[in-house]
């Protein structure tokens, strides 16, 4: 099935079938692990539309067309990392051009636009995107790009894209959505006026916690031939296995993230009920400050939940030690329950000074809630918390 021809198809379809048909060679359903560098040419020039492995993959072919698909996109280029796209973005960049960003991005994404390409001459400037007048007080006559990451890593907090859209626009900068948190299943940025969609596949699209990856989604063919000619040019290609791995994610995608969403509000109203508790963010709960903004954009609030413990860091980390479901580990998206302390682990990156301008506290701890059985988390919580009291 192509992408071009399966706009009414509801999305649980697309995710299982788009980009992807029959092999003609075989029937084989699946979509061939082509382990492949070049192939062989008729003559000079003459050849299927493949000539070289890092300019052109069918297996990567089938997953570019089916993420483009999910997010609703006419374009998708695939990645060796999320790294590897957010960089791509960047490259496109020349040196003295400007990009307001938001500050509680993902602490990787801080790190490559601040000691590698403020290197090569692009000025960064962070602030609350929720905030319209920040953002708007933070653009130059050299601004190109604006970058945010809603819901946020890790506070969870909700920017508006429909209005930063309309601000990048009026500034004619382009407006780039790190849609990871969400995935396409909860929020297709394109539709909301974003130009640029990138994504740690890493995360939810793979979902099952055993692959890297990355993805860039738009529509503008202009900006996609720029980013297809910096995939050739730089190389940042997953590999035949990565994307069939990936294929295989995306196939459950719509059911995983049912669930997450289900199982996360529960863990958000005990968490929030709970004594010991002292603050819980997560955009589905009416106490969230981005809560309506989200209902205006998402169609559902996602697995990811931060919150304070009472006490001091030392209490939070016991905490998150003593989980026996909650896996102490860095990342999120999988299907199995993860734990973790941002201010030691994704987030170190960041100066403290400028975690805790962002609201990001030495106590704050980070849940990617699987797909277990919500009773089975809230318990595992409880019992860590209370473990966490005694020291034992
Ligand atoms: C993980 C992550 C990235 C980086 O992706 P990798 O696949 O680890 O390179 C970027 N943005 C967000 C929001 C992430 O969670």
């Amino acid at each position: 099935m192509s992408s071009s021809d399966d706009k009414d198809l509801g999305f649980s379809t697309r995710a299982v079938h788009a980009g992807q048909s029959p092999d003609p060679a075989t029937g084989a359903i699946m979509t061939p692990v082509y382990l492949t560098s070049t192939y062989v040419q008729e003559a000079p020039e003459k050849h299927k539309g493949f000539d070289y492995a890092r300019t052109v993959h069918p297996t990567r072919e089938a997953l570019q067309k089916n993420l483009a698909s999910l997010e609703g996109a006419a374009f998708g280029l695939c990645f060796a990392s999320g790294m590897a796209a957010t960089s791509t973005v960047i490259e496109a960049l020349s040196s003295g051009d400007h990009v307001v960003c938001g500050n509680d991005l993902y602490g990787g994404t801080y790190r490559v636009f601040t000691k590698v390409f403020a290197r090569f001459g692009v000025t960064f400037t962070f602030v609350d995107t929720t905030d319209l007048h920040a953002v708007e007080a933070a653009f130059t006559p050299q601004t190109k790009l604006v970058w945010i990451e809603t819901p946020s890593n890790p506070l969870l907090k909700i920017t508006d894209i429909r209005a930063i859209a309309k601000l990048a626009h009026a500034k004619k900068a382009k407006l780039v959505v790190d849609n990871t948190f969400a995935s396409p299943a909860l929020q297709r940025p394109l539709s909301l006026g974003a130009d640029v969609v990138v994504h740690s596949t890493t995360k939810y699209l793979g979902g099952h916690s055993d692959v890297v990856g990355g993805a860039i989604l738009v529509n503008d063919e202009a900006l996609h031939k720029e980013y297809k000619f910096l995939q050739n040019a730089v190389g940042a290609v997953p590999g035949p296995l990565d994307c069939f791995l990936l294929l295989r994610g995306t196939k459950t995608l719509a059911l995983r993230i049912e669930r997450h969403c289900q199982n996360a509000m529960i863990v958000a109203k005990h968490l929030l009920s709970h004594p010991e508790i002292a603050t819980v963010h997560y955009p589905g709960l009416p106490t969230h400050s981005g809560h309506e903004t989200a209902k205006g954009q998402m169609s559902g609030f996602g697995g990811m939940i931060s919150f304070e413990l009472k006490g001091d860091m030392e209490r939070a980390k016991r905490m998150i030690s003593s989980c026996e479901i909650f896996a102490l580990a860095e990342s999120l998206g999988g299907v199995e329950s993860l734990i973790g302390h941002p201010a030691s682990m994704t987030h170190g990156s960041i100066p403290r000074e400028e975690r805790l301008k962002a609201g990001l506290t030495d106590g704050l701890i980070r849940l990617s809630v699987g797909i277990e059985d919500a009773a089975d988390l809230t318990a595992d919580l409880d019992r860590a918390i209370n473990r966490s009291l005694t020291g034992k």
